[in-house]
């Protein structure tokens, strides 16, 4: 289910509107809790989005198929996408309304920390079981 919602970085250079499903993702590995300063990424997969101040996001290539943006000015974490596509999540704290957000999907659950509580009900994975799907993705994108 996903409804059409607002949202800003925390100086407002950056907003956007968006079809955001409301069963959001939990990302554990170790990337996020350093680029979030604790994690995990929340993240709320988006679609259709519209961005105001686009040129205030800068964006950060961590790995060959991934990239994170922040805003320039803020710092705000805000997006993670497979490089060269839409704009995939956008972390869920940017959010205007985060009613009926729910945790659906905790993922790099071998990187959770010890004092973290995992999301009950949640989809657990693993990192070995996300690389075998992101290498079957990725084959996929070969032609
Ligand atoms: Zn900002
Ligand atoms: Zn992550």
């Amino acid at each position: 289910m996903s409804e059409r919602r607002t949202g800003k970085c925390l100086c407002g250079a950056v907003s956007f509107e968006a079809d955001v499903e409301l069963g959001i993702q939990a990302c554990h590995c170790s990337q996020c809790q350093r680029w979030t300063g604790g994690g995990p990424l929340f993240a709320a997969r988006v679609r259709n989005m519209e961005m105001d101040g686009a040129e205030f996001a800068e964006a950060y290539l961590h790995s060959e198929w991934g990239e994170r943006a922040v805003c320039k000015t803020c710092g705000s974490t805000l997006y993670w996408k497979m490089q060269g596509k839409n704009i995939a999540f956008m972390a869920a704290g940017l959010l205007d309304d985060q009613s009926g957000l729910k945790v659906t999907e905790e993922i790099f659950i071998d990187y959770r920390p010890d004092w973290m509580p995992a999301f009950e009900g949640a989809n657990q994975s693993t990192e070995a079981e996300l690389q075998a799907k992101l290498a079957a993705y990725l084959e996929s994108q070969k032609s």
